[in-house]
Protein backbone atom coordinates (compact mmCIF):
# COMPACT_ATOMS: atom_id res chain seq x y z
CA UNK A 1 0.00 0.00 0.00
CA UNK A 2 0.88 3.46 -0.79
CA UNK A 3 1.81 5.73 2.22
CA UNK A 4 1.02 8.39 0.78
CA UNK A 5 -2.77 7.45 1.02
CA UNK A 6 -4.90 8.53 3.38
CA UNK A 7 -7.28 5.82 4.35
CA UNK A 8 -9.52 6.08 6.71
CA UNK A 9 -8.71 3.51 9.61
CA UNK A 10 -10.89 1.43 11.29
CA UNK A 11 -11.36 -2.59 11.67
CA UNK A 12 -12.58 -3.17 7.86
CA UNK A 13 -9.70 -1.22 6.63
CA UNK A 14 -7.04 -2.86 9.35
CA UNK A 15 -8.44 -6.12 7.92
CA UNK A 16 -7.65 -5.27 4.52
CA UNK A 17 -4.53 -3.79 5.02
CA UNK A 18 -3.56 -7.11 6.47
CA UNK A 19 -4.08 -9.34 3.71
CA UNK A 20 -2.39 -6.89 1.82
CA UNK A 21 0.65 -7.42 3.95
CA UNK A 22 0.51 -11.29 3.77
CA UNK A 23 -0.37 -11.86 -0.06
CA UNK A 24 -3.91 -13.21 0.65
CA UNK A 25 -5.33 -12.84 -3.10
CA UNK A 26 -1.93 -12.21 -4.01
CA UNK A 27 -2.42 -8.23 -2.63
CA UNK A 28 -5.83 -7.83 -4.62
CA UNK A 29 -8.45 -5.89 -3.09
CA UNK A 30 -12.25 -6.60 -3.91
CA UNK A 31 -15.37 -5.78 -2.97
CA UNK A 32 -19.75 -5.84 -4.00
CA UNK A 33 -22.37 -4.31 -3.06
CA UNK A 34 -25.19 -7.01 -3.16
CA UNK A 35 -28.84 -5.21 -3.21
CA UNK A 36 -31.63 -7.28 -3.15
CA UNK A 37 -34.00 -5.68 -6.01
CA UNK A 38 -37.02 -5.34 -3.67
CA UNK A 39 -36.96 -1.89 -2.95
CA UNK A 40 -35.38 1.24 -3.40
CA UNK A 41 -31.87 2.17 -1.09
CA UNK A 42 -32.30 4.05 1.83
CA UNK A 43 -30.11 6.11 3.99
CA UNK A 44 -28.60 2.87 5.25
CA UNK A 45 -27.54 1.34 2.34
CA UNK A 46 -25.61 4.14 1.74
CA UNK A 47 -23.28 3.52 4.11
CA UNK A 48 -22.67 -0.11 3.08
CA UNK A 49 -21.89 1.93 -0.34
CA UNK A 50 -19.50 4.06 0.95
CA UNK A 51 -18.15 0.97 2.53
CA UNK A 52 -18.10 -1.05 -0.04
CA UNK A 53 -16.60 0.85 -2.62
CA UNK A 54 -14.74 3.40 -0.21
CA UNK A 55 -13.19 0.62 0.56
CA UNK A 56 -11.83 -0.36 -2.82
CA UNK A 57 -10.94 3.13 -4.03
CA UNK A 58 -8.70 3.25 -0.46
CA UNK A 59 -6.74 0.19 -1.43
CA UNK A 60 -6.84 0.69 -5.57
CA UNK A 61 -9.02 -2.22 -5.96
CA UNK A 62 -12.76 -2.69 -7.80
CA UNK A 63 -16.13 -2.78 -6.54
CA UNK A 64 -18.89 -4.82 -8.17
CA UNK A 65 -22.51 -4.25 -7.96
CA UNK A 66 -24.26 -6.93 -7.48
CA UNK A 67 -28.21 -7.43 -7.55
CA UNK A 68 -28.91 -10.35 -5.51
CA UNK A 69 -32.12 -11.27 -7.28
CA UNK A 70 -33.02 -14.75 -5.74
CA UNK A 71 -36.56 -14.01 -4.36
CA UNK A 72 -38.68 -13.22 -7.36
CA UNK A 73 -42.26 -13.11 -5.59
CA UNK A 74 -40.99 -9.38 -4.57
CA UNK A 75 -38.05 -8.38 -7.28
CA UNK A 76 -38.84 -6.36 -10.34
CA UNK A 77 -36.93 -4.20 -13.13
CA UNK A 78 -37.87 -0.91 -11.60
CA UNK A 79 -36.00 -1.49 -8.32
CA UNK A 80 -33.18 -2.92 -10.63
CA UNK A 81 -33.17 0.87 -12.20
CA UNK A 82 -33.69 2.78 -9.24
CA UNK A 83 -30.71 1.41 -7.45
CA UNK A 84 -27.93 1.65 -10.33
CA UNK A 85 -29.35 5.49 -10.50
CA UNK A 86 -28.92 6.24 -6.80
CA UNK A 87 -25.62 4.36 -6.43
CA UNK A 88 -24.59 6.81 -9.39
CA UNK A 89 -26.28 10.03 -8.10
CA UNK A 90 -24.10 9.12 -4.51
CA UNK A 91 -20.85 9.41 -6.86
CA UNK A 92 -19.70 5.27 -7.45
CA UNK A 93 -19.33 3.54 -10.30
CA UNK A 94 -19.20 -0.30 -10.39
CA UNK A 95 -16.45 -1.56 -11.51
CA UNK A 96 -19.22 -4.38 -13.69
CA UNK A 97 -22.73 -4.85 -13.41
CA UNK A 98 -23.47 -8.57 -11.86
CA UNK A 99 -26.59 -10.55 -11.08
CA UNK A 100 -27.11 -13.44 -8.62
CA UNK A 101 -29.36 -14.72 -11.39
CA UNK A 102 -26.45 -14.98 -13.46
CA UNK A 103 -25.07 -17.79 -11.79
CA UNK A 104 -28.16 -20.07 -11.63
CA UNK A 105 -26.75 -22.63 -13.58
CA UNK A 106 -23.49 -22.62 -11.89
CA UNK A 107 -24.97 -23.09 -8.55
CA UNK A 108 -26.77 -25.43 -9.49
CA UNK A 109 -23.85 -27.56 -10.83
CA UNK A 110 -22.25 -27.06 -7.55
CA UNK A 111 -25.41 -28.45 -5.78
CA UNK A 112 -25.67 -31.45 -7.64
CA UNK A 113 -21.99 -32.43 -6.72
CA UNK A 114 -22.70 -31.73 -3.14
CA UNK A 115 -25.66 -33.77 -3.22
CA UNK A 116 -23.62 -36.88 -5.21
CA UNK A 117 -21.20 -36.41 -2.55
CA UNK A 118 -23.49 -37.14 0.57
CA UNK A 119 -23.47 -33.35 1.46
CA UNK A 120 -27.20 -32.33 0.18
CA UNK A 121 -30.56 -34.14 0.26
CA UNK A 122 -34.02 -33.87 -1.00
CA UNK A 123 -36.15 -33.09 1.95
CA UNK A 124 -39.69 -33.86 1.16
CA UNK A 125 -41.13 -32.53 4.35
CA UNK A 126 -43.27 -28.82 4.08
CA UNK A 127 -41.94 -25.76 6.22
CA UNK A 128 -43.72 -26.36 9.29
CA UNK A 129 -41.93 -29.92 10.02
CA UNK A 130 -38.53 -28.64 9.15
CA UNK A 131 -38.75 -25.60 11.01
CA UNK A 132 -39.98 -27.58 13.70
CA UNK A 133 -37.37 -29.97 13.58
CA UNK A 134 -34.20 -27.81 13.72
CA UNK A 135 -35.21 -27.69 17.30
CA UNK A 136 -33.82 -24.14 19.48
CA UNK A 137 -31.12 -22.86 21.52
CA UNK A 138 -29.93 -25.41 23.72
CA UNK A 139 -32.39 -27.89 22.21
CA UNK A 140 -31.06 -30.36 19.40
CA UNK A 141 -32.76 -30.57 16.15
CA UNK A 142 -34.88 -34.20 14.97
CA UNK A 143 -33.15 -35.62 11.72
CA UNK A 144 -35.51 -35.57 8.66
CA UNK A 145 -36.77 -38.87 7.62
CA UNK A 146 -35.16 -37.72 4.11
CA UNK A 147 -32.40 -37.42 5.07
CA UNK A 148 -30.17 -40.67 4.48
CA UNK A 149 -31.83 -41.00 1.46
CA UNK A 150 -29.58 -42.60 -1.21
CA UNK A 151 -27.49 -39.71 -3.27
CA UNK A 152 -28.95 -40.86 -6.39
CA UNK A 153 -32.78 -40.62 -5.35
CA UNK A 154 -31.94 -36.86 -4.32
CA UNK A 155 -30.44 -36.31 -7.57
CA UNK A 156 -33.59 -37.67 -9.35
CA UNK A 157 -35.80 -35.22 -7.53
CA UNK A 158 -33.58 -32.41 -7.77
CA UNK A 159 -33.28 -32.54 -11.26
CA UNK A 160 -37.32 -33.35 -10.97
CA UNK A 161 -37.63 -30.05 -8.89
CA UNK A 162 -36.17 -27.92 -11.34
CA UNK A 163 -38.22 -29.47 -14.27
CA UNK A 164 -41.16 -28.13 -12.18
CA UNK A 165 -42.93 -31.41 -11.51
CA UNK A 166 -43.88 -30.67 -8.05
CA UNK A 167 -45.67 -27.59 -6.51
CA UNK A 168 -44.35 -24.61 -4.41
CA UNK A 169 -43.76 -25.70 -0.96
CA UNK A 170 -43.42 -29.78 -1.63
CA UNK A 171 -40.27 -30.28 -1.29
CA UNK A 172 -36.49 -28.32 -0.34
CA UNK A 173 -32.85 -29.00 -1.18
CA UNK A 174 -31.16 -28.98 2.37
CA UNK A 175 -27.19 -28.92 3.18
CA UNK A 176 -26.18 -32.12 5.05
CA UNK A 177 -24.27 -30.68 7.55
CA UNK A 178 -25.49 -31.16 11.66
CA UNK A 179 -28.63 -31.26 13.22
CA UNK A 180 -27.42 -30.96 16.68
CA UNK A 181 -24.88 -27.67 15.75
CA UNK A 182 -25.01 -25.22 18.64
CA UNK A 183 -25.18 -22.57 15.71
CA UNK A 184 -28.95 -22.75 14.08
CA UNK A 185 -27.51 -21.66 10.88
CA UNK A 186 -25.59 -25.08 10.30
CA UNK A 187 -28.62 -27.22 11.11
CA UNK A 188 -29.01 -28.66 7.17
CA UNK A 189 -29.96 -25.27 6.00
CA UNK A 190 -32.05 -24.69 2.87
CA UNK A 191 -30.20 -23.88 -0.49
CA UNK A 192 -33.33 -24.62 -2.98
CA UNK A 193 -36.79 -23.83 -2.85
CA UNK A 194 -39.57 -24.69 -5.08
CA UNK A 195 -41.47 -21.83 -7.02
CA UNK A 196 -43.34 -22.07 -9.64
CA UNK A 197 -43.15 -18.15 -10.52
CA UNK A 198 -41.78 -16.22 -13.22
CA UNK A 199 -38.25 -14.20 -12.35
CA UNK A 200 -37.69 -10.53 -13.54
CA UNK A 201 -34.71 -11.51 -15.20
CA UNK A 202 -35.10 -15.45 -16.36
CA UNK A 203 -38.71 -15.30 -17.17
CA UNK A 204 -39.77 -18.90 -16.34
CA UNK A 205 -36.80 -20.68 -17.01
CA UNK A 206 -36.47 -22.16 -13.10
CA UNK A 207 -38.90 -23.37 -11.27
CA UNK A 208 -36.26 -23.54 -8.23
CA UNK A 209 -34.65 -20.64 -6.60
CA UNK A 210 -31.14 -20.27 -4.32
CA UNK A 211 -31.43 -19.46 -0.89
CA UNK A 212 -29.46 -16.37 0.20
CA UNK A 213 -26.98 -18.53 1.99
CA UNK A 214 -26.34 -20.83 -0.92
CA UNK A 215 -26.13 -17.66 -3.59
CA UNK A 216 -24.43 -15.30 -1.92
CA UNK A 217 -20.93 -17.04 -0.76
CA UNK A 218 -20.86 -18.73 -4.38
CA UNK A 219 -21.42 -15.18 -6.33
CA UNK A 220 -18.90 -13.76 -4.29
CA UNK A 221 -16.56 -16.57 -5.39
CA UNK A 222 -17.53 -16.78 -8.91
CA UNK A 223 -16.82 -12.98 -9.09
CA UNK A 224 -13.49 -13.26 -7.13
CA UNK A 225 -14.56 -11.16 -4.44
CA UNK A 226 -12.06 -10.67 -1.47
CA UNK A 227 -14.03 -9.00 1.06
CA UNK A 228 -17.66 -9.62 1.46
CA UNK A 229 -18.85 -7.21 3.83
CA UNK A 230 -21.87 -7.48 5.08
CA UNK A 231 -24.04 -6.04 8.29
CA UNK A 232 -24.15 -8.00 11.48
CA UNK A 233 -27.08 -9.57 10.88
CA UNK A 234 -25.04 -11.93 9.08
CA UNK A 235 -22.45 -12.60 11.47
CA UNK A 236 -23.95 -15.99 12.49
CA UNK A 237 -24.36 -16.47 8.72
CA UNK A 238 -20.31 -16.85 8.42
CA UNK A 239 -19.98 -20.39 9.72
CA UNK A 240 -22.50 -21.67 7.14
CA UNK A 241 -20.66 -19.25 4.47
CA UNK A 242 -17.61 -20.78 5.21
CA UNK A 243 -18.44 -23.91 5.35
CA UNK A 244 -20.14 -24.11 1.76
CA UNK A 245 -16.83 -22.75 0.08
CA UNK A 246 -15.06 -25.14 1.62
CA UNK A 247 -16.90 -27.65 0.19
CA UNK A 248 -16.30 -26.49 -3.47
CA UNK A 249 -13.19 -26.71 -5.95
CA UNK A 250 -12.04 -23.40 -5.65
CA UNK A 251 -9.13 -22.03 -7.64
CA UNK A 252 -8.19 -18.92 -5.73
CA UNK A 253 -8.43 -18.52 -1.88
CA UNK A 254 -12.53 -18.31 -0.60
CA UNK A 255 -14.07 -14.63 0.18
CA UNK A 256 -13.66 -13.44 3.52
CA UNK A 257 -17.03 -12.44 5.10
CA UNK A 258 -16.77 -9.16 7.48
CA UNK A 259 -19.59 -7.71 9.21
CA UNK A 260 -19.99 -3.87 10.61
CA UNK A 261 -23.43 -2.63 12.19
CA UNK A 262 -25.99 -1.08 10.75
CA UNK A 263 -26.67 2.82 10.23
CA UNK A 264 -29.62 3.62 11.73
CA UNK A 265 -31.24 7.09 12.72
CA UNK A 266 -33.64 8.70 15.19
CA UNK A 267 -37.46 9.55 13.53
CA UNK A 268 -37.21 7.37 10.99
CA UNK A 269 -37.15 3.59 9.99
CA UNK A 270 -34.34 2.13 7.50
CA UNK A 271 -36.19 -1.47 6.39
CA UNK A 272 -37.35 -1.76 3.00
CA UNK A 273 -40.45 -3.89 4.62
CA UNK A 274 -41.56 -0.68 6.39
CA UNK A 275 -40.77 1.90 3.83
CA UNK A 276 -42.56 -0.44 1.13
CA UNK A 277 -45.61 -0.62 3.72
CA UNK A 278 -45.69 3.31 4.06
CA UNK A 279 -45.84 3.12 0.46
CA UNK A 280 -48.47 0.97 -0.27
CA UNK A 281 -50.62 2.17 2.32
CA UNK A 282 -50.22 5.44 0.81
CA UNK A 283 -48.86 7.07 3.93
CA UNK A 284 -46.80 9.02 1.78
CA UNK A 285 -46.73 9.83 -2.35
CA UNK A 286 -44.16 7.18 -3.06
CA UNK A 287 -40.86 5.57 -2.30
CA UNK A 288 -39.33 8.98 -3.59
CA UNK A 289 -41.69 11.37 -0.97
CA UNK A 290 -39.31 14.33 0.35
CA UNK A 291 -40.27 12.83 4.02
CA UNK A 292 -38.68 8.89 3.00
CA UNK A 293 -35.24 8.55 4.12
CA UNK A 294 -34.58 7.15 0.80
CA UNK A 295 -32.00 8.21 -1.17
CA UNK A 296 -34.40 9.02 -3.64
CA UNK A 297 -36.30 10.44 -1.41
CA UNK A 298 -33.83 12.37 0.44
CA UNK A 299 -32.55 13.39 -2.99
CA UNK A 300 -35.73 15.18 -3.70
CA UNK A 301 -35.54 17.12 -0.49
CA UNK A 302 -32.50 18.57 -1.35
CA UNK A 303 -29.73 16.41 0.66
CA UNK A 304 -26.55 16.53 -1.39
CA UNK A 305 -24.96 13.33 -2.02
CA UNK A 306 -21.80 14.70 -0.87
CA UNK A 307 -23.01 15.55 2.36
CA UNK A 308 -24.20 11.94 2.77
CA UNK A 309 -20.94 10.68 1.67
CA UNK A 310 -19.13 12.71 4.39
CA UNK A 311 -21.06 11.36 6.92
CA UNK A 312 -20.83 7.60 6.29
CA UNK A 313 -17.16 7.77 6.36
CA UNK A 314 -16.76 10.26 9.20
CA UNK A 315 -19.16 8.89 11.48
CA UNK A 316 -16.79 5.62 11.17
CA UNK A 317 -17.26 1.81 10.52
CA UNK A 318 -17.88 -0.12 13.93
CA UNK A 319 -19.35 -3.35 15.34
CA UNK A 320 -21.43 -1.87 17.90
CA UNK A 321 -25.42 -0.94 16.72
CA UNK A 322 -26.53 2.35 17.82
CA UNK A 323 -28.86 5.05 16.00
CA UNK A 324 -27.47 8.21 15.38
CA UNK A 325 -29.30 11.39 15.59
CA UNK A 326 -31.00 12.65 12.83
CA UNK A 327 -29.93 16.20 13.90
CA UNK A 328 -26.38 15.05 13.03
CA UNK A 329 -26.99 14.11 9.67
CA UNK A 330 -28.42 17.44 9.02
CA UNK A 331 -25.55 19.25 10.18
CA UNK A 332 -23.50 17.94 7.17
CA UNK A 333 -26.16 18.50 4.59
CA UNK A 334 -26.22 22.51 6.53
CA UNK A 335 -22.67 22.85 6.10
CA UNK A 336 -22.45 22.23 2.41
CA UNK A 337 -25.04 24.08 1.63
CA UNK A 338 -24.05 26.78 3.71
CA UNK A 339 -20.80 27.18 2.04
CA UNK A 340 -22.77 26.38 -1.98
CA UNK A 341 -26.23 27.31 -1.64
CA UNK A 342 -27.41 30.57 -3.46
CA UNK A 343 -28.98 33.27 -0.85
CA UNK A 344 -32.69 34.26 -2.38
CA UNK A 345 -35.40 36.11 -0.87
CA UNK A 346 -38.83 34.42 -0.47
CA UNK A 347 -42.10 35.16 1.73
CA UNK A 348 -43.56 32.23 2.46
CA UNK A 349 -46.93 33.44 4.24
CA UNK A 350 -47.25 36.93 2.57
CA UNK A 351 -48.55 40.03 4.59
CA UNK A 352 -48.76 43.05 1.95
CA UNK A 353 -47.19 46.17 2.78
CA UNK A 354 -47.40 49.70 0.68
CA UNK A 355 -45.03 52.18 1.12
CA UNK A 356 -47.26 55.62 1.33
CA UNK A 357 -44.30 58.03 0.53
CA UNK A 358 -42.95 55.83 -2.39
CA UNK A 359 -42.67 57.87 -5.84
CA UNK A 360 -44.60 57.52 -8.97
CA UNK A 361 -42.64 58.22 -12.08
CA UNK A 362 -43.61 60.52 -15.04
CA UNK A 363 -45.88 57.89 -16.12
CA UNK A 364 -47.84 57.69 -13.21
CA UNK A 365 -46.74 54.36 -11.89
CA UNK A 366 -44.65 53.65 -8.73
CA UNK A 367 -40.83 53.80 -9.23
CA UNK A 368 -38.47 50.53 -9.26
CA UNK A 369 -35.19 50.65 -8.02
CA UNK A 370 -33.06 47.68 -7.99
CA UNK A 371 -30.58 46.47 -5.29
CA UNK A 372 -27.11 44.77 -5.77
CA UNK A 373 -27.17 41.87 -3.32
CA UNK A 374 -24.71 39.23 -2.90
CA UNK A 375 -25.72 35.59 -4.63
CA UNK A 376 -23.46 33.79 -1.60
CA UNK A 377 -21.44 35.82 0.75
CA UNK A 378 -19.18 32.51 1.67
CA UNK A 379 -18.33 32.60 -1.77
CA UNK A 380 -17.60 36.01 -3.41
CA UNK A 381 -16.89 34.46 -6.77
CA UNK A 382 -20.19 33.29 -6.92
CA UNK A 383 -21.09 37.19 -7.70
CA UNK A 384 -24.19 39.54 -6.94
CA UNK A 385 -27.40 40.01 -8.85
CA UNK A 386 -30.40 42.97 -8.85
CA UNK A 387 -32.90 42.61 -6.88
CA UNK A 388 -36.27 44.72 -7.76
CA UNK A 389 -37.58 46.88 -5.49
CA UNK A 390 -40.96 48.57 -5.37
CA UNK A 391 -44.04 50.46 -3.49
CA UNK A 392 -46.06 47.69 -3.09
CA UNK A 393 -44.19 44.72 -1.33
CA UNK A 394 -44.65 41.39 0.56
CA UNK A 395 -43.30 40.47 3.89
CA UNK A 396 -43.75 37.58 6.60
CA UNK A 397 -47.27 37.81 8.49
CA UNK A 398 -45.15 36.61 11.28
CA UNK A 399 -42.68 39.99 10.83
CA UNK A 400 -45.38 42.35 11.62
CA UNK A 401 -47.69 42.39 15.05
CA UNK A 402 -50.20 45.07 15.61
CA UNK A 403 -49.92 44.67 18.84
CA UNK A 404 -46.36 43.59 20.24
CA UNK A 405 -45.46 41.04 22.52
CA UNK A 406 -42.70 41.89 25.03
CA UNK A 407 -39.45 41.68 23.08
CA UNK A 408 -40.87 41.65 19.59
CA UNK A 409 -38.73 44.14 17.61
CA UNK A 410 -39.74 43.31 13.93
CA UNK A 411 -42.41 45.64 12.64
CA UNK A 412 -45.35 47.29 14.23
CA UNK A 413 -47.10 50.78 14.19
CA UNK A 414 -44.96 53.17 14.96
CA UNK A 415 -41.71 51.17 14.96
CA UNK A 416 -38.51 51.31 12.36
CA UNK A 417 -37.06 48.24 10.94
CA UNK A 418 -34.68 47.38 8.00
CA UNK A 419 -36.02 46.19 4.93
CA UNK A 420 -32.96 44.23 4.35
CA UNK A 421 -30.36 45.80 1.46
CA UNK A 422 -33.19 48.35 0.99
CA UNK A 423 -34.39 51.12 3.03
CA UNK A 424 -35.07 51.41 6.78
CA UNK A 425 -38.94 52.06 6.94
CA UNK A 426 -41.82 52.64 9.82
CA UNK A 427 -44.90 51.31 10.03
CA UNK A 428 -47.72 54.09 10.23
CA UNK A 429 -51.13 52.12 9.90
CA UNK A 430 -53.11 48.79 8.64
CA UNK A 431 -55.86 47.71 6.63
CA UNK A 432 -58.21 45.05 7.64
CA UNK A 433 -60.84 42.57 6.52
CA UNK A 434 -64.43 42.46 7.57
CA UNK A 435 -63.11 39.96 10.27
CA UNK A 436 -61.02 42.51 11.09
CA UNK A 437 -57.96 40.61 10.19
CA UNK A 438 -55.09 42.50 8.56
CA UNK A 439 -54.20 42.19 4.84
CA UNK A 440 -52.33 45.38 4.40
CA UNK A 441 -49.59 47.39 6.74
CA UNK A 442 -48.61 50.92 5.95
CA UNK A 443 -45.57 52.06 6.10
CA UNK A 444 -43.07 55.50 5.00
CA UNK A 445 -39.76 54.76 3.79
CA UNK A 446 -37.09 56.95 4.71
CA UNK A 447 -34.96 57.62 1.00
CA UNK A 448 -31.75 58.92 2.58
CA UNK A 449 -31.91 55.04 4.16
CA UNK A 450 -30.80 53.91 0.63
CA UNK A 451 -28.91 50.35 1.51
CA UNK A 452 -30.64 50.02 4.64
CA UNK A 453 -28.17 52.34 6.40
CA UNK A 454 -29.83 55.73 7.93
CA UNK A 455 -28.01 58.81 6.93
CA UNK A 456 -27.83 60.00 10.45
CA UNK A 457 -26.43 56.62 11.69
CA UNK A 458 -29.62 55.77 14.08
CA UNK A 459 -30.46 51.94 14.56
CA UNK A 460 -32.95 49.54 14.08
CA UNK A 461 -33.34 46.23 16.03
CA UNK A 462 -34.95 44.48 13.12
CA UNK A 463 -33.68 43.45 9.53
CA UNK A 464 -36.67 41.45 7.31
CA UNK A 465 -36.42 39.98 4.19
CA UNK A 466 -38.87 41.43 1.78
CA UNK A 467 -40.10 40.65 -2.69
CA UNK A 468 -41.29 43.38 -4.71
CA UNK A 469 -45.12 42.58 -5.39
CA UNK A 470 -45.24 43.51 -9.57
CA UNK A 471 -41.61 41.36 -9.50
CA UNK A 472 -42.60 38.59 -7.29
CA UNK A 473 -42.99 34.76 -8.88
CA UNK A 474 -45.45 32.79 -7.00
CA UNK A 475 -44.62 29.03 -5.75
CA UNK A 476 -46.03 26.19 -3.60
CA UNK A 477 -43.28 25.50 -0.53
CA UNK A 478 -43.62 22.09 1.20
CA UNK A 479 -42.72 22.35 4.94
CA UNK A 480 -41.47 18.81 6.80
CA UNK A 481 -41.39 17.86 10.43
CA UNK A 482 -40.17 14.39 11.13
CA UNK A 483 -42.02 11.41 9.42
CA UNK A 484 -42.22 9.43 13.09
CA UNK A 485 -42.92 11.44 15.88
CA UNK A 486 -40.63 8.71 18.34
CA UNK A 487 -37.26 8.61 18.12
CA UNK A 488 -36.97 4.99 18.28
CA UNK A 489 -39.88 4.06 15.74
CA UNK A 490 -41.63 0.81 17.19
CA UNK A 491 -40.19 0.70 20.18
CA UNK A 492 -43.50 1.69 22.08
CA UNK A 493 -45.54 -0.75 20.17
CA UNK A 494 -43.60 -2.98 18.32
CA UNK A 495 -44.83 -1.58 14.94
CA UNK A 496 -42.90 1.76 14.08
CA UNK A 497 -45.79 2.56 12.02
CA UNK A 498 -47.66 3.46 15.24
CA UNK A 499 -45.42 6.66 15.69
CA UNK A 500 -46.17 7.51 12.16
CA UNK A 501 -46.62 12.01 12.53
CA UNK A 502 -49.93 12.58 10.82
CA UNK A 503 -48.22 16.11 10.43
CA UNK A 504 -45.43 15.71 8.57
CA UNK A 505 -46.03 17.55 5.79
CA UNK A 506 -47.54 21.53 5.57
CA UNK A 507 -48.09 22.89 1.45
CA UNK A 508 -48.43 26.42 1.62
CA UNK A 509 -49.77 28.01 -1.36
CA UNK A 510 -49.37 31.08 -2.95
CA UNK A 511 -45.77 31.89 -1.45
CA UNK A 512 -43.65 35.10 -3.35
CA UNK A 513 -40.68 34.73 -4.42
CA UNK A 514 -37.93 37.10 -5.84
CA UNK A 515 -37.62 37.08 -9.35
CA UNK A 516 -34.50 35.46 -10.09
CA UNK A 517 -36.09 32.32 -8.11
CA UNK A 518 -37.97 31.43 -12.12
CA UNK A 519 -34.88 30.36 -12.97
CA UNK A 520 -33.70 27.91 -10.49
CA UNK A 521 -33.07 24.31 -11.77
CA UNK A 522 -35.20 21.58 -10.86
CA UNK A 523 -33.04 19.69 -8.08
CA UNK A 524 -31.29 23.40 -7.14
CA UNK A 525 -30.93 23.96 -3.54
CA UNK A 526 -30.90 27.53 -2.77
CA UNK A 527 -31.17 29.64 1.01
CA UNK A 528 -34.33 31.24 1.77
CA UNK A 529 -33.11 34.05 3.67
CA UNK A 530 -33.88 33.70 7.50
CA UNK A 531 -36.11 30.71 6.57
CA UNK A 532 -33.53 27.85 5.78
CA UNK A 533 -32.63 25.61 2.42
CA UNK A 534 -35.09 24.57 0.34
CA UNK A 535 -34.97 22.53 -2.93
CA UNK A 536 -36.78 22.82 -5.99
CA UNK A 537 -38.66 19.66 -6.82
CA UNK A 538 -36.93 17.72 -10.13
CA UNK A 539 -40.92 17.17 -11.41
CA UNK A 540 -42.45 20.23 -10.64
CA UNK A 541 -40.55 23.69 -10.74
CA UNK A 542 -43.04 25.82 -8.73
CA UNK A 543 -42.81 23.43 -5.66
CA UNK A 544 -39.47 24.13 -2.90
CA UNK A 545 -38.98 21.61 -0.53
CA UNK A 546 -37.51 22.95 3.04
CA UNK A 547 -34.29 20.63 3.40
CA UNK A 548 -33.71 21.50 6.40
CA UNK A 549 -33.67 25.02 9.01
CA UNK A 550 -30.83 27.28 9.30
CA UNK A 551 -30.33 26.68 13.02
CA UNK A 552 -28.13 24.18 13.31
CA UNK A 553 -30.02 22.01 16.53
CA UNK A 554 -26.80 19.27 16.22
CA UNK A 555 -24.22 21.52 17.63
CA UNK A 556 -27.16 22.83 20.15
CA UNK A 557 -27.70 19.16 21.38
CA UNK A 558 -24.02 18.29 21.46
CA UNK A 559 -24.01 21.53 23.74
CA UNK A 560 -26.01 20.92 25.97
CA UNK A 561 -24.58 17.14 26.37
CA UNK A 562 -21.40 19.78 27.64
P1 LIG B 1 -33.71 -4.09 4.56
O1 LIG B 1 -33.68 -4.73 5.90
O2 LIG B 1 -33.97 -2.64 4.57
O3 LIG B 1 -34.57 -4.84 3.56
P2 LIG B 1 -31.55 -5.48 3.51
O4 LIG B 1 -30.33 -5.75 4.29
O5 LIG B 1 -32.48 -6.61 3.35
O6 LIG B 1 -32.24 -4.19 4.06
P3 LIG B 1 -30.30 -5.54 1.00
O7 LIG B 1 -30.80 -5.07 -0.29
O8 LIG B 1 -30.15 -7.00 1.21
O9 LIG B 1 -31.26 -4.94 2.09
O10 LIG B 1 -28.97 -4.79 1.42
C1 LIG B 1 -27.85 -4.64 0.60
C2 LIG B 1 -26.67 -4.36 1.47
O11 LIG B 1 -26.89 -3.19 2.25
C3 LIG B 1 -26.40 -5.49 2.43
O12 LIG B 1 -25.01 -5.74 2.43
C4 LIG B 1 -26.86 -4.96 3.75
O13 LIG B 1 -26.10 -5.51 4.79
C5 LIG B 1 -26.61 -3.45 3.60
N1 LIG B 1 -27.51 -2.67 4.45
C6 LIG B 1 -28.86 -2.73 4.50
N2 LIG B 1 -29.34 -1.90 5.44
C7 LIG B 1 -28.27 -1.30 6.02
C8 LIG B 1 -28.12 -0.34 7.08
N3 LIG B 1 -29.16 0.17 7.73
N4 LIG B 1 -26.86 0.06 7.39
C9 LIG B 1 -25.80 -0.45 6.74
N5 LIG B 1 -25.88 -1.35 5.74
C10 LIG B 1 -27.10 -1.78 5.37
MG1 LIG C 1 -31.41 -8.45 2.64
Amino acid sequence: MNDAVAVPSNFISDIVADDIERGTWSGRVQTRFPPEPNGYLHIGHAKAIVVDFGTAEDFGGTCFLRFDDTNPETEEETFVDSIAGDIAWLGYQPAEVRHASDYFEQLYTWAEDLIARGLAYVDDQDGEAISAGRGGYGKPGVESPFRNREPAESLELFRRMRAGEFADGTRVLRARIDMSHENMQLRDPIMYRIRNIAHHRTGTEWAIYPTYDWAHGQSDAIEGVTHSICTLEFESHRPLYEWFLSHLELETAPPRQIEFARLEFTHTVTSKRRLAKLVADQRVDGWDDARMPTLSGLRRRGYPALAIRNFCREVGTTRTNSRHSIEALESYVRKVHNALAQRRMAVLRPLRLVLDNWPVDADGNPAVEHFEVANNPERPEDGTRLVAFSGTLWIEQEDFAEVPPPKYFRLSPGREVRLRGAYLITAVGVDKDADGNVVTVHATYDPESKGGTAADGRKVKSTMHWVSDAHAVDANVALYQRLFSAEAPGERTGEALDDLNPTSREILTGCKLEAALAQAAPGEVVQFERLGYFAVDPDEPALFHRTVGLRDEWAAIQKRKG
